[in-house]
């Protein structure tokens, strides 16, 4: 066999495992349908020399100092502190709502008393879940969480789920917190850089290796078979480890039905003026039809004066008969994880097949959880065909 080991995708889950089993000499191919590397993370540089996140605003941020040490091989990084505002009753206040947001919103007298409830009420606690504060026996506090719920939760969570709020899993909604306190951090990681010259770049260097052919423009399902369960590469059964990061349900021709997800319109405006917003990041949780516009200046290092772009995410249905159409968010339920179990029962009969990633695995993964899952899945794989 020309190759040790086969990579569908070239997202951080594939272009991880590239790296790792080329590093230790092993002849990877990697497979990417799109005509770039990095998945949803690709980056273009605008005319006016703004980089952005061709698929929608991309932060790192993690606790794993593994995977941060993994990444700093491959381009600098620079410290990065995410900040969100979200537009609360004609005002900009801090999101996550912290105790700022509460003084933002409330008269002095009552936001003092929410404070010191909530800090009595949790006094080791650096955030709270609002799921917590809407089921909480005092009253104050169950009517502060009810004020956030209703003004930061309730009209974004709607519009981009379509379903309504009690159906979506709680691990969503717990993505954003209160913060009991004034950090104002998006997140509370200890680790949050952005890369200095982009993603692109830290895709193309991991990507960049003696031992991985890299194929753009690829579709591998038209090239790859299943039978039997046994996998074929251009029709000649393929027995060493192959690692699949795209669409489970697709792989599988959607013989149980297809998976859902949210897609989104991205639309990019570019303005003249020097700044359009005060952060990167404004959510709008109520009126708007978008849910936040992401002013991508903030994340490039080299400014451009006179102009700016600016990114609206409109959510919508996801249609995989539509190519156009992009499945950027798993909806994770029971019924949809049920039938993406079905799926991987068809996919763990092929005993060399494995799925990693976003798509293939069904999660709602951050970019370093996916690069830890990918890690661990190579010393896995290594053991048990390389050692
Ligand atoms: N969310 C919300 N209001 C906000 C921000 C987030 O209701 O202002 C909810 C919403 O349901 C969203 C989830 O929290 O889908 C997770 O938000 P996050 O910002 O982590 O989403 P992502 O950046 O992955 O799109």
């Amino acid at each position: 066999m020309k190759y040790d080991v086969i990579i569908i995708g070239s997202g951080f889950a594939g272009a991880t495992l590239a790296r790792k089993f080329a590093e230790h000499n092993k002849k990877v191919l990697v497979l990417e349908k799109r005509n770039h590397v990095g998945g949803n993370m690709y980056e273009e540089t605008l005319d006016n020399k703004v980089r952005v996140h061709k698929y929608g605003p991309h932060i790192f941020h993690t606790n794993n100092d593994k995977v941060f040490d993994f990444l700093k091989n491959f381009g600098d990084w620079y410290f990065y502190e995410h900040r969100v505002l979200g537009k609360i009753q004609h005002k900009l206040v801090p999101i996550p709502f912290n105790f700022k947001s509460i003084e933002m919103l409330y008269e002095q007298k009552e936001a003092t008393k929410i404070k010191e409830k909530l800090l009595k009420e949790y006094p080791k606690q650096e955030k709270v879940s609002i799921l917590d504060l809407i089921n909480s026996n005092d009253k104050t506090i169950k009517e502060f969480g009810q004020f956030v719920y209703k003004n930061v939760f309730e009209n974004y969570t709607a519009k981009q789920w379509n379903i309504p709020i009690s159906k979506i899993d709680k691990s969503v909604i717990n993505r954003v917190p209160v913060i009991l306190g004034y950090d104002d951090r998006y997140f509370q990681d200890k680790i949050q850089y952005m890369p200095k010259e982009g993603y692109t770049e830290i895709f193309s260097n991991m990507l960049t290796h003696p031992n991985i052919t890299l194929e753009l423009s690829t579709n591998a399902l038209n090239m790859l078979e299943i039978k039997d369960d046994k996998i074929y590469y251009l029709q000649e059964q393929f027995t060493n480890p192959i690692i699949y990061s795209g669409a489970i349900d697709e792989l599988f021709s959607y013989q149980y039905g297809a998976l859902p997800y949210r897609s989104l319109n991205l639309d990019f405006e570019t303005k003249n003026m020097n700044y359009y917003q005060p952060t990167s990041v404004v959510n709008y949780p109520n009126d708007e039809k978008f849910t936040r516009i992401t002013e991508f200046k903030y994340f490039s290092c080299n400014i451009v004066e006179s102009n700016t772009t600016i990114l609206k995410e409109y959510p919508k249905n996801y249609d995989y008969r539509d190519e156009n159409c992009i499945p950027y968010y798993t909806i994770q339920n029971e019924e949809n994880l049920n039938l993406y179990y079905k799926y991987l029962e068809l996919a763990n009969k092929i005993s060399n097949l494995y799925m990693c990633g976003r798509l293939a695995e069904y999660k709602y993964y951050n970019m370093d959880a996916v690069i830890e899952r990918a890690l661990e899945l190579y010393e896995k794989v290594s053991e048990k065909y390389f050692k």
